[in-house]
């Protein structure tokens, strides 16, 4: 079997950054990139055009952007394996690290395997319906694009996510529509009176969207009131799911401490997790800012960390 000084697990902005990292700290680092689970290079693979990122005035494309993590975190000697890793064993050290096909020996491992935006089985929106022609998970990411521009948009949920998602999304459509299953939002008071009392955002109370309609993109949505059993259909330009986020994390079997909701529990300002050796960066531990710089700082700061961790530990 193979050994490493570090493992990393994961292929968005926070993997690679910890690669880029650890491999010019001359760490030689192991990625296992994932394969089923999704393309490699997370969220941004399914997003058009990043305008946030900085150093890219003009914006980038995310899937090419995530071209670029990949590429310089090899060029800074980082291996990639394009598999998915089925289980650890952080029993033991050195951990042992078993994937589709490889199984390694690591001292350290760095978990960096994102978090997938909930979606709900509406009538619709799924794969190869207008899954991504109007239907997406990500009003941020997406919410700039042409299609969206001064159309009545949906928005599906009613917590911080859904509030933010709903505000960003004024700057683009006609009208956006908070679709909130019950008669109370569950986002903070602060957020919530934001959306209730913006002039563009309408709140329909105790709705669901029962099917999405459309020709090549969406063009309407069938919404049903859960009091009144009424339903209506009604001109829209687009759908976006803010019903939470799953944390990618099944392969570790529940041996390191999470949040209640799933999230990694890290150490306050540092990516330390309850296993000695074991490091995480990214949306798998951070259900608030969830950006593309903010994955790769923290990315960034598991690598700092695994080194002098590594370093602490007399194993380089
Ligand atoms: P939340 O879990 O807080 O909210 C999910 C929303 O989706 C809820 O309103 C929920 O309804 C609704 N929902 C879930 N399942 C369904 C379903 N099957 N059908 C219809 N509606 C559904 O997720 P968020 O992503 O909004 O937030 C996650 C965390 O991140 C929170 O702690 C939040 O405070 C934080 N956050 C903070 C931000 C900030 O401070 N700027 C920004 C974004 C997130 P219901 O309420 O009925 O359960």
């Amino acid at each position: 079997m193979d050994a490493y000084k570090l493992v990393i697990i994961g292929s968005g902005p926070a993997a690679y950054t910890a690669g880029i990292y650890a491999g010019r700290a001359n760490l030689f680092p192991l990625t296992f990139e994932g394969f089923y689970s999704g393309p490699s290079g997370g969220q941004l693979m399914t997003t058009t055009e990043v305008e946030n990122y900085p150093g890219f005035p003009d914006g980038v494309m995310g899937p090419d952007l995530m071209m670029q993590f990949r590429a310089q975190a090899e060029k800074m000697g980082n291996k990639l394996l394009t598999e998915d890793v089925l289980s650890v064993d952080l029993s033991k050290h050195p951990f042992v690290v078993k994937g589709s096909k490889t199984t390694v020996e690591a001292d350290a491992i760095i978990i960096a395997t994102g978090a997938t935006a909930k979606r709900l089985a509406i009538p619709g929106t799924r794969d190869g319906e207008f899954w991504q022609k109007g239907v997406t998970a990500c009003a941020v990411c997406d919410g700039a694009a042409p299609i969206f521009r001064d159309k009545d948009l949906y928005v599906i949920g009613g917590g911080d996510s859904a509030v933010e998602e709903a505000i960003f999304l004024t700057k683009f459509g006609k009208k956006v529509f908070l679709v909130h299953r019950r008669e109370e939002l569950r986002a903070s008071k602060v957020m919530a009176e934001r959306a209730l009392k913006h002039p563009k955002i309408e709140v329909l109370w105790n709705t669901v969207i029962t099917e999405v309609k459309g020709d090549s993109v969406v063009r309407a949505v069938v919404i049903e009131n859960l009091k009144t059993k009424e339903k209506s259909e009604r001109e829209a330009g687009g759908v976006f799911f803010a019903v939470g986020h799953t944390p990618n994390t099944g392969f570790l079997g529940g041996q390191i401490a999470f949040e209640e909701d799933g999230y990694i529990s890290v150490k306050p300002g540092t990516s330390y997790t309850s296993v000695e050796g074991v490091f995480a960066g990214g949306d798998v531990q951070d259900r608030v800012y969830r950006q593309a710089v903010t994955a790769a700082g923290s990315g960034c700061i598991a690598a700092l960390d695994a080194e002098r961790w590594l370093s602490h530990k007399g194993m380089i």
